[in-house]
């Protein structure tokens, strides 16, 4: 399992937690293209 450094969301994949990383770095914000795949969204939590 792989998390963002910034949000803190986990996902299983390395790459989607990487591009959720460099998202969070510039925008300070969620992609929620990216965020729905993270483990979190998808306990539907
Ligand atoms: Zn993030």
């Amino acid at each position: 399992m792989f998390s963002c450094g910034i949000c803190g969301l986990h996902y299983s994949d390395k790459e989607d937690a990487e591009a959720c990383e460099s998202w969070c770095k510039t925008h300070n914000s969620c992609n929620l293209q990216v965020a729905k795949k993270s483990i979190e969204a998808k306990k539907g939590k």
